[in-house]
């Protein structure tokens, strides 16, 4: 039987304002040396990380190939998980799954789960609020409250993937389009990306994996510097500077030129197209002149754009525009060449903008 001495200590990066570091934190080297200095093998570490995300156990006791001394030691040592599940809501006849989760410093996140006929889309979460506060979304209301580590972004995508298992379903993408902004939490994101995209773990492919920016021009650059292969979207609703920074304030630090200019050296550099999000918003930036002005912007570039009919937010004045409006426009970039989607955005009913849920859950708190 293998004898454990010392407790493993998680060294590196301390847990953030009481938020512990979790096995979801680490990546397989990081696991691999602190078990090492316990004097267990490497193999130990491979079979930690196929119980956590192959096999997706929810605690160490169901990691039966581990001997039973080990497990008991890991469970004193190395937090299994951070979140607790707050509820779930359901809507479109439960094709789409609304999770609200507790973090142990008390903060609450969404993370949404959508079911369809040719895939299984997670929407994560990377942060707490969200300092960019763009006009028209939730969850920059109340502004910024921390960073999400790489374990509580693992432990959303491991929760949705046991979901989808429960449906003989297989969790099929990921986009980083819940609260908050990926690149104001560049090293948690990525590292939450490259913990859920080893081999010996999950093996999530970076190709299905897309992170949304609200335009910061240096997340931008860097990502386009590293070797996996993950999609871009960037939050663009505008076609110049004047109405974008009314309604994404981040565009008077990155504007619209110097932001089309990264998005260039970015497809130059990396061969991959871009998504380009449009929330179209009735009465202020979906009408025709807009949509041709969009179209000229974007001819010539490697890219699509994904225009979000707006979902509404309490409190906020903006307004979804009507059917016809929305393919009028769509028809417009599509006729000036631009490739285009129009993405309606799943579960309406259970406020599918996101940063609602938590709004509405405070605000409920509070009374
Ligand atoms: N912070 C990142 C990613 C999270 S938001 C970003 O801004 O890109 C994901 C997408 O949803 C963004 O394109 C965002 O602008 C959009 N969005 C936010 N609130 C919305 C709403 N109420 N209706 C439609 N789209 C919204
Ligand atoms: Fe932040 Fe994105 Fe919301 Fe803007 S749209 S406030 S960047 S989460």
């Amino acid at each position: 039987m293998t004898e454990v001495s010392d407790p493993i200590q998680v060294r590196g990066r301390p847990g953030k304002r009481g938020v512990p570091t979790t096995l979801y934190d680490l990546s397989l080297t990081e696991l691999t040396d602190l078990l090492q200095r316990d004097g267990q093998p490497a193999y130990r570490a491979r079979q930690i990380y196929q119980g956590a995300y192959q096999h997706q156990v929810e605690s160490y006791d169901q990691m039966t190939t581990l001997p039973a001394p080990l497990r008991a030691h890991l469970a004193t040592s190395i937090p299994f998980d951070a979140l607790t599940l707050e509820q779930v809501y359901e809507a479109d006849d439960g094709e789409t799954l609304k999770m609200l989760y507790r973090t142990p410093d008390d903060q609450l996140i969404e993370t949404v789960l959508m079911f369809y006929e040719d895939r299984v889309t997670v929407c994560v979460s990377c942060q707490v609020g969200c300092a960019v506060g763009c006009s028209f979304c939730a969850t920059g209301i109340g502004g910024l409250q921390r960073n999400l580590t790489a374990g509580e972004m693992t432990a959303q995508v491991v929760d949705a993937a046991r979901r989808a298992k429960t449906r003989d379903r297989k969790l099929s993408n990921l986009v980083m389009m819940g609260m908050g902004e990926p690149f104001h939490n560049y090293a948690e994101t990525l590292k939450f990306i490259r913990i859920i995209n080893d081999q010996h773990g999950m093996g999530f492919g970076a190709r299905r994996i897309t992170i949304s920016t609200s335009g910061i021009i240096p997340g931008i650059n860097k990502l386009a510097e590293e070797p996996m292969q993950v999609n871009l979207a960037v939050s663009l609703h505008a076609p110049n500077d004047a109405l974008r920074s009314t309604l994404v304030p981040i565009n008077h630090r990155f504007p619209v030129k110097d932001l089309m200019r990264a998005c260039d050296q970015y497809i130059a550099k990396t061969g991959r197209r871009i998504s380009f999000e449009y929330a179209l918003m009735k009465g202020i930036n979906s009408d025709d002149d807009t949509a041709r002005e969009l179209a000229l912007l974007l001819r010539g570039r490697l890219c699509h754009v994904n225009i979000i009919p707006f979902n509404p937010v309490d409190m906020l004045p903006f307004e979804r525009p009507a059917e016809a409006d929305i393919d009028r426009f769509a028809q417009i970039l599509s006729d000036g060449g631009i490739p285009v989607s129009v993405r309606y955005s799943r579960g309406l009913e259970i406020a599918a903008a996101c940063g609602q849920l938590r709004a509405r859950h405070l605000e409920a708190a509070n009374t």
